[in-house]
């Protein structure tokens, strides 16, 4: 009798487009012993579509913590278990992460079979800085989690990806718009579908459009990291309205000596600080 434990597979499932599904999927679904589905009705449309006919076991939000125990008892079993969830990578916003988890605590092996994420098609087709990027998925309905986290966002430097259904997504747009500023984002919908739509465009411009176009469909919402670089030109900026001796009293006033005044406005003002001595001496010469 065979002892060791089954493989847990992740199978990653088209968003949209069913060409989408890879064939080592396909090959997979059709081997394994179980499949466990996020919906079965939504999974049952794509296995008809590809000839695949498992045992089916119903793995959702609802029973994620008690299923993934008795998942995880069945694959110790020996049995094989492909988890797919209602589009994309399963785990990636959805309840796979809790047995993912539970796998890899007792020792059950789990593999991913990649394919479809709404985030990163989303982010590859944004036009925005796709270096460095956060992933918020949907932001949680508790008001005080809520806040604490678009607080954090306020700062974020990274391109930040958000998940958001229709009904929500004008409030999401005008609170992210209240503590970020208007930025640009990108917001795609139908992703991989025959109206896949990205519109490239801005807080306020998006909330103006959907004024009289209600939303509609599955949205993420890609929006630009605040700009260091530009707020740092723009403070330059507003120190350099500032007359020389007014910025150097600052620093004064707060008890930095001259020299290390003069390096603190040189910064400031985006100069180097023997620019600064010269502008200073200048000023002196004609008196001001
Ligand atoms: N596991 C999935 C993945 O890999 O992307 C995400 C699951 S999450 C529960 C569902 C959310 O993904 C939707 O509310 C929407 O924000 C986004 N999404 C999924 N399919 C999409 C599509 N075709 N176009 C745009 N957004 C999509």
């Amino acid at each position: 009798m065979n002892n060791e434990p089954g493989i847990l597979y992740l199978c990653a499932t088209p968003i949209g487009n069913l060409k989408d599904i890879s064939l080592r999927v396909l090959d997979t679904l059709k081997e394994v012993d179980i499949i466990a589905c996020e919906d079965t009705r939504n999974s049952i449309k794509l296995f008809n579509h590809f000839g695949i006919s498992k045992p089916l076991w119903s793995y959702h939000e609802y029973n994620k913590y008690d299923k993934a125990e008795e998942i995880v008892e069945k694959l110790k079993t020996g049995s094989s278990i492909a988890l797919v969830t209602d589009a994309g990578t399963p785990s990636i916003s959805d309840p796979g992460e809790v047995l993912v988890k539970k796998c890899i605590d007792e020792g059950i092996r789990v593999t991913s079979l990649p394919g479809p994420c709404a985030a990163v098609t989303a982010l590859s087709l944004s036009g925005l800085n796709t270096r460095r990027f956060v992933f918020e998925a949907f932001l949680p309905h508790d008001k005080k989690e809520r806040a604490e986290i678009l607080l954090q966002l306020e700062d974020e430097t990274r391109t930040i990806i958000i998940y958001e259904a229709p009904h929500h997504l004008i409030k999401t747009l005008k609170e992210l718009e209240d503590h970020l500023g208007d930025r640009t984002i990108s917001l795609c919908r139908e992703l991989t579908k025959l109206h896949e739509e990205i519109k490239r465009t801005t807080f306020s411009q998006a909330l103006s459009y959907y004024e009289d176009n209600p939303p509609r469909g599955e949205y993420v919402i890609c929006i630009e990291g605040k700009d260091t670089e530009n707020i740092k030109r723009q403070n330059e900026d507003r120190y350099r309205e500032m007359p020389l001796d007014r910025h150097m009293d600052i620093y004064l006033k707060q008890g930095y000596d001259n020299k290390e005044s003069m390096r603190l406005v040189a910064k400031d003002r985006g100069l180097s600080r023997r620019e600064v001595y010269n502008a200073l001496l200048k000023g002196k010469d004609k008196g001001e």
